[in-house]
């Protein structure tokens, strides 16, 4: 599976379509302070179905939506498109090039589409379950995150590691079998 674009409308500082082509190997984001490179991580982690506010720097949902500037009106819409391509079938879908696309409006009205299909966020989050890239998994990490890792207690971080590793999820298991 590999990241083949991003497109960017209305999203954060983005008030023009903005389209990202990823090419093979890796990409490096550079940039003044403020000049969207956060942002642009963000969108990648909202079309995937964050649902915290919070974690998007914001107090409300709809503050992602473009905010207006001094030279420019607030948008009502913000639209984020991400496309990879799954030709080895990595995610579970039969389809080899997989467009998902969320949209908010400021209303708050908000919807998902698979491949030009209304799915649910359910559907996407069981897209990228186990696959390294779902919403409480470590392929993104943000600033703060990794002083926050090293400055974590023994036994937290230690946690985050077999996370990682792939064992906590048997560990756990574990301890629910060993209790009952
Ligand atoms: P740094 O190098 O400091 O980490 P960065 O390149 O990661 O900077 P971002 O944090 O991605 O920058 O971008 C911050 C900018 O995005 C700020 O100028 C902020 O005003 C703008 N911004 C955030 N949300 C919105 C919004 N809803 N509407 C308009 N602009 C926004
Ligand atoms: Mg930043």
């Amino acid at each position: 599976m590999k990241l083949k674009s991003l497109e960017i409308s209305g999203f954060k500082s983005f008030a023009n379509k903005t389209k990202i082509d990823f090419m093979p190997g890796i990409t490096g984001v550079v940039g003044p302070n403020g000049s969207g490179k956060s942002n642009i991580i963000e969108a990648v982690r909202w079309v995937l179905g964050e649902q915290s506010a919070k974690g998007l720097r914001g107090d409300r949902m709809t503050d992602v939506i473009f905010g207006g500037t001094s030279q420019r009106a607030p948008l009502n819409r913000a639209e984020v498109v991400i496309t990879f391509d799954n030709s080895d079938h990595y995610l579970n879908s039969a389809y080899s090039e997989i467009a998902i696309s969320r949209t908010l409006y400021r209303n708050g009205d908000s919807k998902y589409l698979l491949n030009g299909t209304t799915v649910r966020l359910k559907d996407i989050q069981e897209l990228f379950m186990d696959s390294g890239l779902g919403r409480e998994s470590f392929s993104i990490i943000s600033q703060g995150r990794v002083e926050s890792i090293f400055s974590a207690k023994a036994e937290d971080r230690r946690v985050i590691i077999e996370e990682v590793a792939g064992v906590y999820k048997y560990k756990q298991s574990k301890n629910r079998a060993e209790k009952e």
